[in-house]
């Protein structure tokens, strides 16, 4: 195994040489979202310096390298996450937009009466709050696969979910709030045979795992931008494309029309039909260039160190007296989420901002998941490959001092 220099990746990201209360910044809530290399920074900035135009309409040499940027964007998304085709991929501001374009075109289309929803007790709010809306409309049902005492979901009872009412099966990759490894090949598998769709959030796994949608052979897979690196505000929705043909559009404008008049119109073809007026070009070719990034270091390196690093992390936390680390299942990725006997998760989060070190103490927008396991917040620190032995041996020092504090 060729050595993994996280020193050299490390100045690859300026902002990780910040100090924070007089220390050296420790980002540890890369679930929330990313830093950027400077590689991503520089491409944004070239755009608006030397290409910045809007796209598709104008003829003139701005407009060309602007469409151009954008494009090859799309070509990098469609290669990075292995999709057919580029009309297969549709820029939005981010998984939650991603997923609910899903819900007010495939679902309103699709969804009747009756008919049931399944999504699982991992999910983020923005997989199952879109939902609940359309199902509410609809009068349609969800049904949550359960998980077990490690955090992971239950594919036997899952299997019994399944029946010729499941119209759709929406589940998270990777758990935000306790990072478990959702079996998505399978989950998707079995949705097929019993006749449903499928739409897999990749919003935590494209960052850490190889992702590739046509060996998932999932309907629909989205993903944001801002937590792999790239730009904030631009995100994907893949779809395969006889899906997105007859799926309708959400908005309607300009970008995304062969022709208007007042009496009806003809919409483009996917991916313009779902990217009506001026979309975030900047930023669409700015994720171009986090991908690129994460690419030349390669996603398979990446995994394999930051597996090293979570387990590191993991044996170090368990040790901590009081400590309980919420989500053991046995593949997991980048999250390690605890709470700590005798101090408020705020109290911990404090504890850790004074030292430098960024974690999110909350419910992490997924409170179904954290009830299962009888609390309402968490500590979440949350590792990148950026991330070393010595932030995490920081983080166990501070949090053990607090644990064995007098209160
Ligand atoms: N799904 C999961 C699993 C997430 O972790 C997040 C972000 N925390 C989202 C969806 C929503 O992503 P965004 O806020 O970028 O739209």
């Amino acid at each position: 195994r060729p050595a993994f220099d996280v020193q050299a990746i490390r100045r690859d990201f300026p902002i990780l040489q910040e100090r924070v209360n007089g220390r050296p910044l420790v980002w540890f809530d890369n679930a929330a979202t990313t830093q950027k290399p400077q590689s991503v920074i520089d491409r944004v900035s070239h755009f608006y310096a030397h290409e910045n135009s809007n796209i598709h309409r104008a003829a003139h040499e701005l407009a060309a390298r602007a469409t151009d940027a954008y494009e090859k964007a799309r070509e990098t998304v469609r290669r990075f996450i292995g999709a057919g085709s580029v009309d297969e991929v549709i820029f939005v501001r981010g998984a939650t937009e991603a997923i609910n374009l899903v819900a007010k075109t495939w679902g309103v289309q699709n969804i009747q009466e009756g008919d049931e929803i399944i999504v699982s007790n991992l999910e983020h709010h923005a997989n199952i709050v879109p939902w609940q809306q359309l199902a509410a409309q609809k009068g349609a049902k969800i049904r949550v696969i359960p998980v077990d005492d490690t955090g992971q979901v239950l594919l036997d009872e899952y299997q019994r979910l399944l029946n010729p009412r499941t119209r759709l099966v929406a589940v998270t990759q990777v758990s935000n709030a306790l990072g478990t490894v959702v079996p998505v090949a399978e989950i998707v598998a079995m949705a097929h045979r019993a006749g449903a769709r499928t739409l897999v959030d990749g919003a935590q796994s494209v960052s850490h795992m190889k992702v590739d949608v046509r060996a998932l052979d999932t309907d629909f897979f989205v993903f944001s931008g801002h937590k792999i690196f790239g730009p904030t505000g631009i995100g994907v929705v893949y779809g395969k494309k006889a899906l997105l043909e007859e799926m309708p559009p959400w908005q309607g404008g300009g970008n995304m029309i062969a022709d208007v008049t007042f009496e009806r119109t003809v919409f483009q073809p996917p991916p313009n039909k779902f990217e009506a007026g001026t979309g975030n070009i900047a930023d669409a070719v700015g994720l171009g260039a986090a991908l690129d990034y994460v690419e030349r270091i390669g996603i398979e390196r990446i995994a394999r160190y930051e597996h090293d690093l979570l387990e590191y992390a993991t044996h170090g936390l368990i040790r901590i007296p009081g400590l309980r680390l919420i989500g053991t299942a046995r593949d997991k990725a980048s999250v390690a989420s605890f709470v700590l006997a005798g101090h408020s998760t705020e109290e911990v989060g404090k504890a850790l901002n004074q030292e430098g070190i960024a974690v999110r103490s909350g419910h992490h927008c997924a409170q179904p998941i954290l009830r299962r396991f009888g609390v309402e917040a968490t500590v979440r620190p949350s590792l990148a490959f950026y991330n070393t032995c010595e932030e995490v041996d920081l983080l166990v020092r501070v949090v053990d001092r607090l644990a064995r504090a007098r209160r």
